[in-house]
Parts: structure tokens; sequence; C-alpha cells
């Protein structure tokens, strides 16, 4: 049944072809959200999707009370919010970043700019870090064994004239996960009182960490763990067994999945999470990736779910994204100048009546308000 309803191309296309069958497909799965209720606005008719040729999209959601009118656009919330491309060309370049097309690919296949379709591809790994940041969990425990390493990425040796320095990445994998459990974070440096906490963060107490020799790590044992070393210079497989193989071939994927050109620092997160994505939902044989991505589209974009947490929640919710969020962060440090003691709870509360269009959706991303 599952690959009898398989996209490829072909299907694709023909599913775009027509208006009625696209919006199926983009309703069925909510990559556009169903606005069909009683309209907040007047609080007596109904919002209905109506037609509207002289909209982009030749529909809109309008209240059908006449004195009312209400109407927004059918994107509104969605992915597709914000872009003058049509649903159409947007659904493809979807397409084609499941199935890892190429940009240049892309490119020539949509004749869209390079700045488009770049922006597109990071739209997609967005959606991939907040889908990994809603589902990030400790790995390890008690009888787990972690593995755990430094490497530098996008350092290029011969690199005429330049040097490129590159960026250090702390990662740490659960042997024999599967799908693999694991974690990336990009690192200033590689001492102690950095690599730590983010030990401490990501691995439960109780774990068996294999490392290398690194001096960062010799306060594990203190900390809880179970430290297994191994020295790369002297022995692939110490005699107690450590040996550091997962890792190794996860560092080895995650370097092929990076451009090929260093690209920003704050992108490498991106592609962590696009790697942790991939590996974990698109990976198995009968995974069709386009499907499987766009399932976990509305997980992202969808309608904002009132803030009725807790201060705190809601405080340690927009915490959790303010690093990869900007309009989230620009919110938390308003709330400090609010009450500079802290990231304040009503502070941010405060802030959130005010701008609750913004708050509601920190986690749509990262352009929200912005023009893409
Ligand atoms: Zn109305």
């Amino acid at each position: 049944m599952e690959r009898h309803s398989a996209v490829n191309f072909e299907k694709l296309c023909d599913i775009c072809r027509v208006q009625s069958r696209l919006f199926d497909f983009l309703y069925s799965h909510k990559l556009l959200i169903d606005f069909t209720e009683k309209c907040e606005q007047c609080d007596s008719g109904t919002v209905r999707l109506v037609t509207d040729n002289h909209r982009p999209d030749n529909y809109i959601w309008r209240c059908d009370n006449r004195n009312c009118r209400d109407q927004h656009t059918i994107r509104k919330y969605s992915f597709f919010s914000g872009s003058k491309l049509s649903l159409e060309q947007i659904l493809k370049i979807v397409y084609f970043w499941g199935h890892k097309y190429p940009q240049e690919l892309v490119i020539h296949e949509t004749k869209l700019s390079n700045h488009t379709v770049i922006d597109f591809y990071n739209f997609c790994r967005e959606v991939c870090s907040v889908v990994i940041e809603k589902q990030s969990e400790q790995i390890g425990g008690p009888g787990k064994v972690v593995e755990i390493d430094e490497s530098k990425f996008g350092r290029r040796k011969y690199n005429r004239g330049k040097r490129v320095e590159g960026v250090w990445v702390f990662g740490g994998i659960e042997r024999d996960s599967n799908p693999p459990k694991c974690f990336f974070e990009t690192v200033e440096d590689r001492s102690a009182a950095t690599l730590i906490p983010i030990i401490k963060r990501w691995i439960l107490p109780g774990t068996t960490i294999s490392s290398d020799c690194w001096t960062a790590y010799s306060s594990l044992q203190e900390e809880g763990y179970i430290h297994a070393t191994i020295n790369h210079s002297i022995q692939f497989v110490s005699e107690t067994g450590t040996h550091t193989n997962s890792t190794e071939s996860c560092w080895n994927s995650l370097k092929k999945l990076l451009p090929k050109f260093g690209t920003q620092k704050h992108f490498y997160n991106s592609y962590f999470a696009e790697y942790c994505i991939r590996t974990k939902f698109l990976q198995s044989p009968s995974s069709d990736k386009f499907l499987d991505f766009v399932k976990l589209i509305p997980i992202v974009y969808h309608k904002p779910v009132p803030m009725l947490q807790s201060p705190a929640a809601a405080t340690s919710a927009l915490a959790a994204v303010a690093d990869s969020a900007s309009s989230a962060s620009e919110l938390l440090a308003r709330a400090q100048q609010v009450n500079p003691s802290a990231a304040s709870a009503s502070a941010v509360v405060d802030i959130d009546a005010s701008k609750s269009f913004e708050v509601g959706n920190f986690d749509i991303g990262f352009y929200l308000s912005e023009d893409r």
C-alpha cells in the first residue's frame, strides 16, 4: 500500500497540473491549513475557502457573514507563507530537497535564481532543526555506550592565499542504536569547560563514554560516567574493546552532506539536523523521501496554539529556540530589557500578550516576519 502511494516526479507534476488535485494534496497533507471554523472576528459567520481570481493562488479564506467579510490568504501560517513563488514551484523544490537533488540541478530544472533555491533548501533544513529540537532526547544510560569525538569541519588545506579555519564540531552517538541516536554541536573550543556541560546535557548518567585520550574528558568519572579511552595513535581497538567506529562513520556521512565550500557557521547546526532527520525518518528502503519529509512540515508550520502553558515553560520554550530563531532571541532580549534580573517569565508573558502573533508562532521558523 505504501509503495502504491509513492510520489515520483511524474506523479508530482500530475498533481500540480490540476489545481483541485494540488489543493487536495496540500490540504490532506496539512501543508495548507484548513481554517473552516467560526469567525473569530465577528463570532457569527463561518470562515470558508472561496475562489478569488485577484489573488495569486486564486483562493482565499473568507468569513461568510456579509457584514464581516474578514479574510486572509490560504498560505497563512504555512510553509508557503511570504513567498512570491507559486505553490507548485515550492512543492517541487521540497521534492528536490527530499531526494537530495544538487542545487545546480534544481536551478536548471526550475529556472529559479540561485538565491531562491538556496533559500528554500535552507527552509527545508530549518524544518529539520525545529523537529529535532522538539524531539531531542538524552542518549545513553546504564549499560549503553556512547562514542564521543570532536572533528573540524570546513577547513581547507590548500586554499590559495587564504586559510579557512572551519569550526569544531563535537558529537556523540549511541553505539548499536538504529536509527542512530546522536547529537552534534558546533563548539568554540575543545576545553573541558565547553565540552563537559554539553556531555551532561546530552548523555544520561551511568553511560559508558568511549573517547580518545583528549584531556578535556579526564573528569568524566567524577561526573557520573564510566570512561573508556582509546588512543588513536597507538591502537585502533583498545584491549577493553573500546572503539570509535560509529562516530567515525557518522562524521564521514556528515562531511558528505555538508557543502563543499565553507558555509556560514550558524548553518552547521541545520546540516546536523538534516543528517539526523535523514537517518531517522528518510532512510528506510520503504521510505518515500518526499512524502515522509512532507509529514514533518506541519509539525513546524501549523495554526498557532494559544500559549496557555506556564510562564516557566514558555520561557524555556523560547530559550530553547533562541539560538536558532532570530525572532525568539530578540523577544528574549526584549524580555531582559524589561526585567534585567533574568529572562523573566512574566516579562516574556507580557510580551506574549502584545506580540502574540510572533510568540505564538515562535516555532514556525526564523523568517516568519521577513519577506522571503
Ligand atoms: Zn466574520
